[in-house]
């Protein structure tokens, strides 16, 4: 299995990896082979996996997708590629996405953009995009992403595949190259339903080592796998399908959306009446955590340091200036702008007032129903280069995922068909499950019983 996927990986020109080694992953997949013989596999055991490069490795360099980090390599291994490691799956490299998960189209990475499998001339989505195409081009049967305002759910909606967000503090963030830590969670992104469901079972568990992972008994995601959908109520945010919503992507959506109905669902009209607000709240959170963590590199502990510099300042000034790409740099000075003497209030403690507004929406609709869903996109994938220099464009895009992220609840999204695309290729189009806080298993019900 690593082999065929390694070949695919050295045929491909997706860019979707960053650091692949040959040697290292078929050792690795020598020693997999002396588990299964042995009787200590388990379910992952031999299965080739690749993680973001957001994700710490020993082995593998983790750059984050930044100059910053190019040429990082950790003392130590995320919790999530220990789990795996221990699992016995097989490490095929490491995948490019927007530098520090930061974007909508990948095309933030140092490394240059990932193109879409289905249209070469499309984005794969962000951040994870390198994860997203990976696994739509089958250089990968499974991946990891990571999820702040959508970075799992978009590019799966966007490359056609499937990819959950679990609750907040569900899957350890210890290891995980930090953006905005309130935000910040990790998950699987693969074909179906059923492999996130095997993949959630070895990522999601308590890590004394982060200290908002979630103490819970173990639970198996695949139980109810095919659990009947009769007498389901599936809410149906009117705010999801208004101004902005294309209507190639609301065909495919209603068109899934009756799929449930015969499969004995019912559709429960709801409200999120605060979705609006949720971009200018979590560009300003978002931002605002970021500009924190990633004070960390100073040019002093990790990664770049500028060559010339007359003193301490001059080098960190420099270090930064250098390191950090445009959007990385703008949330910083965004952040540090809102975390201010005199604009905390005004900007950060109003933005926290809000989330909590937002999560009370969800809050609300879960009385009226057991899951909810929606597009997880205004569109399909657009062209590269398309909105490169127009950030607000990008942040715009992600309206239907960033609520869910305020409020810690999952998110997983589905493929349910194809919008127009243009001539060159058909474009997928995702369709979002939204579940309430640690109904993972049930979301992933849902899917399964659809694909
Ligand atoms: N597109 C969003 C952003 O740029 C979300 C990114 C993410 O989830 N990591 O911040």
């Amino acid at each position: 299995l690593a082999e065929l996927f390694l070949l695919r990986i050295e045929k491909s020109d997706l860019n979707a990896f960053l650091h692949v080694d040959r040697d290292f992953t078929l050792q690795q997949a020598k020693a997999a082979d002396a588990r299964l013989a042995d009787g200590t596999a388990t379910a992952l055991t031999g299965i080739p996996i690749a993680h973001k490069d957001i994700f710490v490795t020993r082995h593998w360099r983790s750059t984050a997708a930044s100059k910053m980090l190019e040429n990082y390599v950790s003392p130590f291994d995320a919790t999530v590629v220990e789990r795996f490691n221990q699992a016995g799956a097989v490490t095929l490299g490491k995948l490019n996405c927007d530098e520090f998960a930061m974007g909508s189209s990948n095309e933030n990475s140092h490394f240059g953009a990932v193109k879409n499998p289905w249209d070469k001339a499309a984005i794969p989505g962000g951040s994870s995009g390198g994860s997203a195409a990976a696994v739509a081009a089958r250089l990968a049967p499974a991946a990891t992403g990571t999820d702040t305002g959508g970075s799992i759910r978009q590019p799966s909606a966007l490359c056609g595949i499937t990819g959950i967000k679990p609750t907040y503090g569900s899957v350890s963030r210890f290891g995980m190259i930090a953006f905005a830590s309130s935000l910040d969670q990790g998950g699987p992104m693969a074909k179906t339903a059923e492999d996130c469901a095997l993949l959630l079972n070895a990522m999601v568990g308590f890590d004394e080592r982060d200290s908002t992972s979630v103490e819970r008994p173990q639970e198996d995601f695949t139980r109810d796998l095919n659990a009947s959908l009769k007498g389901l109520k599936i809410g149906v945010p009117r705010e999801y399908f208004g101004e902005g919503l294309a209507s190639d992507v609301e065909q495919a959506v209603r068109a899934a959306l009756a799929e449930y109905e015969k499969l004995g669902a019912t559709l429960v009209d709801i409200s999120l009446p605060k979705t609006k607000l949720s971009i200018p709240t979590y560009y300003v959170i978002a931002p605002a955590e970021a500009s924190s963590n990633l004070s960390r590199f100073d040019g002093v502990r990790y990664g770049h340091r500028a060559k010339e510099y007359k003193d301490l300042v001059d080098m960190y000034r420099k270090t930064r200036a250098e390191g950090f790409g445009d959007e990385v740099k703008r949330r910083i000075l965004v952040g540090a702008y809102v975390l201010s003497h005199g604009y905390y209030d005004a900007y950060y403690l109003q933005a926290q007032k809000l989330r909590r507004l937002i999560a009370d929406d969800f809050r609300n609709a879960f009385t009226q129903c057991d899951v909810i869903m929606g597009p997880v996109t205004p569109t399909v994938a657009w062209d590269l280069g398309d909105k490169a220099d127009d950030p607000v464009a990008n942040y715009l895009a992600d309206i239907y995922t960033l609520s869910t992220s305020l409020a810690g609840l999952p998110g997983m999204s589905i493929p349910c068909g194809f919008g127009q695309g243009d001539k060159n290729g058909k474009r997928p189009v995702g369709l979002q499950l939204i579940g309430n806080y640690f109904a993972e298993a049930k979301l992933l019900n849902v899917a399964h019983q659809y694909q």
